[in-house]
C-alpha cells in the first residue's frame, strides 16, 4: 500500500515533467507493477478469507447437529429438557462466533504490527539539533542583539559525505554592512547560511552571534533575530496577506504594506483582483517565480530582525527588479547584518565584504576592488559574466 501511495504521489506531483518528457506509458507501467503487487497479497489473503468461512461455517453446522444428535438421544431417555438442549446450542453458536472473530484477527494482527513498527521507527528519531536549556543570557542580551555574526574555523561535513561540504571558514559579518558570498554552484553557499539558524550544526569550530556560541541560545530566541530567505521560494495556502503575516503575527497593516512595497510586491499585489486578500494556492502555484520570491523577501523584511539571509533571492529577478530591490532595502536593514548569497556580479559589487568560495573554502575575501586585484576566482566569475558596459 506504502508503496502504491509513492508512485501515485510522484506521478500527481511531477504530472508536468511527466507529459513533457512523454513518459506516461513508463509511469503507467510503474504504477501497474506496484498494484498488482497489492493486487497479489490481496488476493492472496482473500483466497485464504474465502476458504475459510465456509470451513467455520461447516464445523459450526457440523456441531450444532452434534448438539441435537446427542441431546435428542438423552431428551428421549427422558435425561434432558427440550429447553436445555436449545440453551446448549445457543451458547455452543457463540463460542463458535468468538472463534471465528478470533481467526480475523490472524489477519488484522500482522496489518497493524506492520504500521505499528513504522510509527515507532518515526517516534523513535531523536532531531540532531537540540536547544540549549541551561543558556545564561538575560533578557536584556536577548532583546538586544546586534547581529554581528562570527565563522571561527567552521567545517562542516553532511551526514555520510566523504568530504566536507565546507572547510575551515572564518570571517565577521558586521552589523550594518553587507557581506556577500558569491562562488560557483555546488560550492557550499547555501550550506553555510543554513548553518546560522542551526538548520544543521558546525563539525568543527563555532559560530558566534554577538560573541556567544549560537549552541548557547535558546534556539526560538535565536531564529527569531534571524530574517531568511531560502533558495527556493515557498509559500503557504492562504491570503498573501497571511503569508506576510507569517514573518510577524501582530505586524500592522502598514507594516505589511511597506515591507511589501520595499520587496517590490506592492504593485503586482494590487493589481491581484482581491489585493492583499487574494488567495494564495498550494505551493504558490498561482504566482510566478519572481512574484513567489519577493513575497518571500517581503516576509522576511515584516519581521525586522537584526539579521537577514538571503540565499540566492534575486536569481529570479530580472535585472530592474532586481535593482530597485537592493535599493529600497539598503534603507530598511540600515543597521543590520545582511548576508546575501548571489550568483550575479552587479549583486554582489556593492557589498561592503564579498567572501569568494571555492569548493567549500574560502578563496578570497574583501572589497570587488581588492578581489579584482588578488583573487583569481572572482576574476574568473567576473569575467564569465560581466560586459564592460554593464560593469560601467
Ligand atoms: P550552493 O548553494 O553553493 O550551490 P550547496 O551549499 O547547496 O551549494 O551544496 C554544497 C555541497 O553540499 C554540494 O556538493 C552538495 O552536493 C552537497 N549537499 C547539499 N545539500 C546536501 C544534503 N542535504 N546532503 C548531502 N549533501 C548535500
Ligand atoms: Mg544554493
Amino acid at each position: 500500500m506504502d508503496q502504491l501511495n509513492l508512485v501515485l504521489r510522484e506521478g500527481l506531483t511531477g504530472m508536468r515533467v511527466v507529459r513533457s518528457f512523454d513518459r506516461q506509458e513508463d509511469e503507467l507501467k510503474r504504477f501497474d507493477q506496484a498494484n498488482q503487487e497489492m493486487t497479489m497479497t490481496a488476493v492472496q489473503v482473500q483466497k485464504i478469507m474465502a476458504a475459510m468461512m465456509p470451513m467455520m461455517m461447516l464445523i459450526m453446522n457440523v456441531a450444532t447437529l452434534a448438539v441435537v444428535w446427542f441431546g435428542g438421544l438423552r431428551i428421549s431417555h427422558g435425561a434432558m429438557e427440550v429447553g436445555d438442549l436449545m440453551a446448549f446450542i445457543q451458547y455452543a453458536m457463540q463460542i463458535m462466533f468468538s472463534l471465528m472473530m478470533g481467526a480475523m484477527l490472524f489477519i488484522m494482527i500482522p496489518r497493524g504490527q506492520a504500521s505499528a513498527q513504522r510509527i515507532q521507527e518515526v517516534l523513535a528519531i531523536k532531531p540532531d539539533i537540540s536547544s540549549s536549556t541551561n543558556h545564561q543570557l538575560n533578557k536584556k542580551e536577548i532583546e538586544q542583539t546586534q547581529g554581528l555574526v562570527e565563522f571561527k574555523h567552521v567545517s562542516f561535513y553532511y551526514k555520510g559525505a566523504e568530504n566536507p561540504a565546507l572547510m575551515d571558514l572564518n570571517f565577521t559579518a558586521v552589523p550594518g554592512e553587507t557581506t556577500a558570498i558569491i562562488g560557483g554552484t555546488g560550492s557550499g553557499k547555501s550550506t553555510l547560511l543554513n548553518l546560522i539558524p542551526r538548520f544543521y550544526d558546525v563539525s568543527e569550530g563555532e559560530i558566534l552571534i554577538d560573541g556567544i556560541n549560537i549552541k548557547n541560545w535558546p534556539i526560538e530566541v535565536l531564529r527569531r533575530k534571524i530574517g531568511y530567505v531560502p533558495q527556493k521560494a515557498v509559500l503557504f495556502t492562504g491570503s498573501v496577506e497571511d503569508n506576510l503575516r507569517f514573518g510577524h503575527d501582530n505586524a500592522t497593516d502598514d507594516e505589511i504594506k511597506q515591507a511589501a512595497s520595499i520587496a517590490v510586491a506592492d504593485e503586482f499585489v494590487r493589481q491581484m483582483k482581491e489585493g492583499y486578500a487574494s488567495i494564495v494556492s498550494q505551493g504558490g502555484k498561482n504566482l510566478s517565480g519572481g512574484q513567489k520570491q519577493r513575497l518571500s523577501i517581503a516576509r522576511a523584511l515584516v519581521r525586522k530582525p537584526p539579521i537577514y539571509l538571503f540565499d540566492d533571492s534575486f536569481s529570479a529577478l530580472d535585472y530592474k527588479t532586481d535593482a530597485k530591490l537592493r535599493e529600497a532595502l539598503i534603507t530598511q536593514t540600515q543597521a543590520a547584518t545582511c548576508i546575501i548569497v548571489a550568483q550575479r556580479i552587479s549583486t554582489v559589487i556593492n557589498a561592503d565584504k564579498i567572501i569568494v568560495l571555492d569548493d567549500g573554502k574560502v578563496a578570497g575575501i574583501g572589497s570587488h576592488q581588492a578581489l579584482m586585484k588578488s583573487c583569481k576566482v572572482y576574476q574568473e566569475i567576473v569575467a564569465s559574466q560581466v560586459n564592460k558596459e554593464e560593469l560601467a
